[in-house]
């Protein structure tokens, strides 16, 4: 019979490399809770008008990219393509919004139909991070520094950040009708999706990823001119704030993101060694987002990692050591003695946390000391007839670095392990 595989575009996380998303995630973690953010879980179902009327009825994810099925009872239901919306539900919901300062973080997957390539899968890894009740623009700084500081604290290098503008709703939408009126003067050289889209989400083009449509896009006319007072002091303070910061951005004017309801500060963290899928964090403000969905009008910003692509950088810039092996792997040479397993559990009695795997299932002396070898194990304790009788143990080091091997007393393992491994 034909073995079942993954669904395409949908990956296993192995072992090998599973070291690197735990550094990743065990520092954002850390660093989360150091800046005031508090973990907020999320279901990963909710229903398709959540994301249609946040994100937008004519966006690539909502048009094509959703995972939407109708459930036992009839109601229509997606898979999340990303975690804003539920958040902002949820902060709703249990009224966490209103009249409050929040800054929420959430983790998980997050599900899109695209074409699966590097860096760009069916079910992918999010952490998100939300602070509701600011205008800002201080904590829109503050957020930038955050992810600054995140870069450093796990080694990654060369990332550049983007920021931009989309103004006020009223800016934007002075804007629109004059990229409206840009882009059916091209109109000829755009493609079908492009021209369908032009009337009603006329900055998603700015964002086409189709060669034609892209090269038209470059000359557009930018949202500088249409700025209004709020807009620019909002924008002009930020860049002061990031200059007082030391944190270093460039202005792109043709940033626009690919959601509906940004409004204000947009900005990506962009790296070069990716390839295509170069950005590892995109978010901005989205004031208008929570009234959208029913709250009460609160002002918010936001912005979503994608951690595949930033465990590949992790990786391609080798900024995580291979984790450590065991520090003692446990040798019992033949059938494994009910003396050995208490042996093993006295010693994590005495000495918590310490790294020990015993050798179960039997085998050879010769053979387990392969195996103690190939875990990368510091130590291998051996266990056998002789050591049994005498109430001893063969200590043996298997790093070249310190040599050597010496038979202790059983009682006296834990402290001579406590020596070595400076516990
Ligand atoms: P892109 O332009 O690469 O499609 P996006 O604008 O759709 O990205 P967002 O919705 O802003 O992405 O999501 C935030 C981050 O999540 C992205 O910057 C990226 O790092 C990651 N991400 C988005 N889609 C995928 C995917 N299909 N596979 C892996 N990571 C993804
Ligand atoms: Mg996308």
């Amino acid at each position: 019979m034909k073995a079942i595989q993954s669904i395409r575009g949908m990956h296993d996380i192995l072992p090998e490399s599973v070291h690197v998303w735990q550094f990743l995630e065990a520092r954002l973690r850390m660093l989360l809770g150091s800046y005031g953010y508090r973990e907020i879980r999320l279901p990963a179902v909710e229903f398709t008008e959540l994301f249609a009327r946040s994100i937008g009825d004519v966006t690539d994810i909502v048009e094509k990219e959703m995972y939407t099925f109708e459930d036992r009872n009839g109601d229509r239901l997606s898979l999340r393509p990303e975690g804003t919306a539920g958040c902002v539900r949820a902060g709703i919901e249990h009224g966490l919004l209103h009249n409050q300062v929040q800054r929420l973080w959430y983790q998980g997957p997050m599900f899109r139909h695209e074409r699966p390539q590097k860096g760009r899968y069916r079910q992918f890894h999010q952490v998100g991070m939300e602070v509701f009740g600011v205008p800002g623009p201080d904590v829109d700084a503050e957020l930038l520094a955050f992810t600054a500081r995140l870069w450093k604290l796990i080694g990654l290098r060369d990332l550049r950040l983007e920021i931009n503008t989309l103004g006020t709703p009223g800016s934007r939408e002075r804007y629109r009708e004059r990229l409206i009126a840009y882009f059916e003067a091209h109109r000829d050289g755009l493609d079908a999706e492009a021209a369908r889209r032009l009337h009603e989400n006329p900055l998603r083009l700015l964002d086409s990823k189709h060669p034609e449509t892209a090269a038209i896009a470059r000359s557009a006319p930018t949202l500088l001119e249409d700025l209004d007072a709020e807009s620019r002091a909002h924008f002009d303070t930020l860049c002061a704030h990031l200059d007082a910061m030391g944190i270093v951005y460039t202005h792109n004017p043709r940033l626009v993101r690919g959601l509906d309801y940004y409004t204000h500060t947009v900005f990506e963290w962009i790296t070069e060694e990716l390839g295509a899928q170069g950005t590892v964090c995109a978010g901005g403000r989205y004031d208008g987002l929570v009234q959208q969905l029913g709250g009460r009008a609160t002002p918010a910003i936001g912005l979503a990692m994608g951690l595949e692509r930033l465990v590949a950088l992790l990786v391609e810039q080798d900024a995580v050591a291979p984790p450590d092996g065991p520090d003692v792997y446990l040798v019992v040479p033949g059938e494994t003695d009910a003396r050995a397993q208490v042996l093993a559990e006295q010693l994590r009695d005495e000495l918590p946390g310490l790294h020990l795997v015993m050798n179960c299932g039997g085998g050879s002396m010769k053979a387990q000391m392969k195996k103690a070898d190939r875990t990368g194990a510091r130590y291998a304790v051996i266990l056998g007839p002789d050591e049994m009788a005498t109430g001893t143990v063969v200590v043996k080091t298997l790093r070249d670095d310190e040599g050597g091997q010496l038979t202790v007393a059983q009682h006296d393992l834990a402290a001579l392990m406590h020596a070595r491994l400076k516990r």
